[in-house]
């Protein structure tokens, strides 16, 4: 079997491009335009990189960005403040803190002082929680990327076998949460997991979030499966850099049924959802429809 290829580039374009006509609507109908902050403290180069891509992505699709980039040095409570004035100002629906922030800075602690209800990472613990009991909330961006992608290729997912391996807190864990709200039967792997082989095999849905090159190989895959990799790994090979996931991608295409690429597959749609949230968070702040097909 050769596994389906799932475009990620071209479905992030479709949202992308469904955004944009919602933000359109927004305008003429409501006066209104979704505003995005996005929050840099010092100069991470790879964090600069997307800042950028999100501000360029943000106004493309006519939404407001507003960028703020703060010096490494900036105190625990000039940030504080800062989310303090984004929070209340009523032209900012999404608030975004690019992470990792310096060391000196509690993450924690600054995520969860952004208004829940403008937490377009869905990192903040209210939102977590919300996620967590099933209840209407801002979900991360990268499982809800890979969510939107396993409706369309599956239609319904309700009763089918998903293993994700991974259990951090912006990816494997609401991951997990979204497939068990869509009816899946869920089993999170993780380093301590025995026979991961055997677990792997067992699974209709197989996510690898992990951070290990090609870690996930065609012999761990159930023929059929379909494969999302949210690994993003840069590696040397042939003495060039090269980008690959956590998946072994010529083995395990041999063997799924569909398969994103990396990269190509999940990665754009990171970008995407983000802008499908800021969306999302202007339409419930002022009490219209939420866009359809572009939420959890
Ligand atoms: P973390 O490092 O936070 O988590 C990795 C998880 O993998 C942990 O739960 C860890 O288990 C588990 N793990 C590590 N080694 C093994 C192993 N040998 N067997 C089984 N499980 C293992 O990573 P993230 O979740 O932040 O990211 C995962 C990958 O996704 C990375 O490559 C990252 O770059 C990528 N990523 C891509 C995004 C995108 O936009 N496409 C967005 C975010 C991340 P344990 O908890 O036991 O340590």
């Amino acid at each position: 079997m050769t596994a389906k290829v799932i475009d990620g580039k071209a479905f992030a374009a479709n949202v992308r491009a469904q955004v944009a006509e919602h933000v359109a609507r927004l305008k003429a109908e409501h006066g209104l335009t979704p505003g995005l902050a996005v929050v840099l403290v010092g100069e991470d180069p790879a964090s600069k990189v997307y800042v950028k891509n999100k501000h360029a992505s943000t106004i493309e699709v006519g939404m407001a960005s507003f960028e703020h980039r703060l010096p490494a040095e900036t105190s625990e409570a000039e940030l504080l403040a800062l989310i303090d004035k984004l929070n209340a100002d009523p032209s900012v629906h999404g608030i975004l803190v690019q992470l990792p922030l310096p060391g000196h800075l509690n993450s924690e602690l600054v995520i969860n002082r952004i208004d829940p209800a403008k937490d377009v990472d869905g990192f903040h613990i209210s939102n977590v929680g919300l996620l967590g009991t099933g209840q209407k909330s801002m979900v991360p961006c990268t499982p809800l990327g890979c969510l939107m992608m396993l409706r369309d290729h599956h239609g319904k997912l309700a009763g089918l076998n998903a293993v994700v391996v991974g259990r951090s807190n912006i990816v494997g864990k609401p991951m997990a949460q979204l497939l068990l709200g869509d009816s899946c039967t869920v089993t999170i792997a993780h380093s301590r997991t025995k026979d991961l082989a055997e677990v792997c095999k067992r699974a209709d849905i197989l996510v690898a979030a992990v951070g290990r090159p090609e870690m996930i190989t065609g012999d761990m895959v159930k023929p059929g499966a379909t494969v999302i990799d949210v690994g993003i790994n840069r590696i040397e090979r042939d003495g060039k850099g090269k980008l690959v996931g956590d998946v072994h991608y010529d083995s395990a295409a041999a063997v799924a049924g569909a398969i994103t690429p990396v990269p190509g597959g999940v990665g754009p749609m990171t970008i995407a959802c983000l802008l499908a949230n800021t969306l999302t968070a202007c339409c419930r702040a002022n009490g219209l429809a939420e866009p359809e097909g572009l939420t959890a």
